[in-house]
Order: structure tokens, then sequence, then C-alpha cells
């Protein structure tokens, strides 16, 4: 499946849930990115200057990312791509290389958000060092300020949750990955959510969305 929403949609959040009660793995190419970066890997040293500005990371760096990470075992049970594709011509190799593998989508879920939620939601979102998890100043504070929840790791405020490069990454989603609703809509796969709410209500409209295609 894939999770399409512009930045603060709540993608990263439902898919990990998603595959907490599915089995099927998130593969987040933000995540992805974003730990290549940390290590200074090739691949993080190529993208880290996109990242920083809320560009876009040119295609053909994530679709080898894509290729290789499809390849891996823990794919056989089924994956979420969350923040990938992002351009028609990502969504394009998708195809070819699911056709190349014998798989196909089962769906599309497209997360509708409006634009004033999802700045309040980026503002807010604050990301754990340790493990990955997600909260927000606001609307899922942590217990104790700027500590995980979860496994009690810092939390901190991506470099591109920052106010400037929000507002170049919904530029970016705006021109090159809102063309994937009507792509997707075409070979009439798509799910529309409505992404306002709360993470159950959202995880409740997304598992009755699922019940119309076949997990
Ligand atoms: P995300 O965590 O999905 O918001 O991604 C963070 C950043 O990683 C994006 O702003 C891009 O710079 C880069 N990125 C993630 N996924 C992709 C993709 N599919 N294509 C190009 N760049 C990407």
């Amino acid at each position: 499946m894939v999770l399409l929403g512009p930045p603060g949609a709540g993608k990263g959040t439902q898919a990990k849930l998603l595959e907490q009660e599915f089995g099927a793995v998130q593969i987040s190419t933000g995540d992805i990115l974003r730990k290549a970066v940390a290590d200074q890997s090739p691949l993080g040293k190529q993208a880290e200057d996109y990242i920083k500005r809320g560009a876009l990371v040119p295609d053909d760096l994530i679709t080898n990312l894509i290729a290789e990470r499809l390849q891996q075992a823990d794919c056989a049970q089924g994956f979420l791509l969350d923040g990938f594709p992002r351009t028609i011509p990502q969504a394009e190799s998708l195809d070819a290389l699911l056709m190349k593998l014998a798989l196909s989508l089962n769906g599309v879920l497209s997360v509708q958000v409006p634009r004033a939620v999802i700045i309040e939601r980026l503002a807010g979102r604050r990301t754990c060092k340790n493990c990955g998890a997600l909260c927000h100043t606001v609307f899922d504070p942590p217990k104790q300020d700027g500590v995980c929840d979860r496994c009690g790791g810092e939390l901190f405020q991506r470099e591109d949750d920052k106010e400037e490069t929000i507002a170049n990454r919904l530029t970016v989603y705006d021109g090159q990955t809102a063309p994937l609703v009507d792509y997707y809509r075409r070979q009439g796969i798509l799910r529309e959510i409505d992404g306002v709410g709360s993470i159950e209500e959202i995880r409740s409209r997304i598992k009755k969305a699922l019940g119309g295609i076949a997990t």
C-alpha cells in the first residue's frame, strides 16, 4: 500500500499503527534518508542538502533505494510506503518495479488535511532520537517535557519542521506530489481519507476504507 498526503498529514503515525495491526512493514523514505544523513553514508551525503532545504532528493537516488528495500525479506508480508512515491516519475518507476517483482498495490490511501492544520501539526511535532516515536507538544504531549514516553529517549524537532522550510515543503508537495492523487485515482485504487481529528478517529476511518481492499 501507499500512504499519500502532504507533510504533517499523519502518514507516519498511521503507518506505524497499520504496521502493528497487519504485520506489513513501514517503509519511510524520509526515515531512511535521515538515518543515512546521521551516518554520513554516501547516500546521506548526497541527500543532506536537499532535505535541509525541504526540496526533493533526485528521483534516481530514491528509486534505487526503494528497489533494494522492497527486495528485503521483511517485505514479503507486505509493505506500507510512507513518503514514496512523491513525483509522477517515482510512481512510474514503482509501477515498473512492482511488475518486475510480480506484485501489485492493494491500495493508495490519500490523507487530506487543510493547510492551517498541517502547519500547526508540523510546528509542534517532536521525534525521539532513540526510537523514532512521534509526539506533539500540544495534541499528544509527552509526560515529561523533551523525553520520549516510550523509551525515555531525547525528543527533538526535525530541522525541516522549522517554519521557513515547512513553507517550501508544502510548495513542493503542491507542485510535485499532489498530481499523484489523480494518477492513482485513474488506476482505480485511491481511497480518500479525511485526516482531521484524533489519531484514533483517523485510524478508524482508515480501517473502514481498508474494508474495501483485500488486506
Ligand atoms: P519526510 O519525512 O517524508 O517528510 O521526508 C523528509 C525529506 O526527505 C523530504 O523533504 C525530502 O527532502 C526527502 N524525501 C523523502 N522521501 C522522498 C522521496 N520519495 N523523494 C524525494 N525526496 C524524498
